[in-house]
């Protein structure tokens, strides 16, 4: 099963969606293998960031995602970051679909709620950058075969 990475950004943390948004993982079946509120630096930015660091907003960007603590999360699933990019929706919350969290919560480009891993790659260099091994936790919650057939599938 893959892994992706979540960050509930200061816009979740600020307007106490954290709660509704990690329900919404939840009961969609998706597994949570790791949880942690953190401050998050400039120098992690710039690396999470690094294809945005020439933009002209990237310095809103640092401003916001440092203006409080954030959750960083992992969660696990059978094609789990396609998945959550679908639940995130687009990145400019007024264009994202409505049902998505960004189309429910956002009314903006860059207080977007959470921020999730695009690919693969991605998630694999995320999921390093944000979490220790022994923060992350390998189970599997008793309701997984209602979630799954045999195959994971
Ligand atoms: P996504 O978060 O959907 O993967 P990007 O990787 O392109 O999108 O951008 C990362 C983050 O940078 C966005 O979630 C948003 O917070 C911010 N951002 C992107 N584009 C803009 C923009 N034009 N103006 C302000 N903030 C932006």
């Amino acid at each position: 099963m893959e892994q992706t990475l979540i960050i509930l950004k200061p816009s979740a943390i600020q307007r106490a969606l954290a709660g509704k948004v990690i329900d919404r993982f939840q009961q969609k079946g998706l597994v949570i293998t790791g949880m942690k509120m953190m401050r998050l630096s400039e120098e992690l930015l710039r690396e999470h960031y690094a294809h945005l660091t020439d933009k002209p907003f990237f310095g809103e960007i640092l401003a916001s995602m440092t203006a409080c603590p954030v959750i960083v999360m992992a969660l696990k699933g059978t094609d789990a970051i396609k998945v959550v990019r679908a639940m995130t929706g687009a990145t400019n919350g007024r264009e994202a679909a409505a049902g998505t969290i960004r189309g429910d919560y956002s009314m903006s480009n860059q207080e977007n709620i959470i921020h999730a891993s695009s690919s693969p790659e991605d998630a694999e260099a995320e999921l390093k950058r944000f979490f220790r091994p022994e923060e992350l936790f390998d189970y599997s919650p008793v309701g997984l075969p209602f979630v799954y057939n045999k195959s994971m599938n």
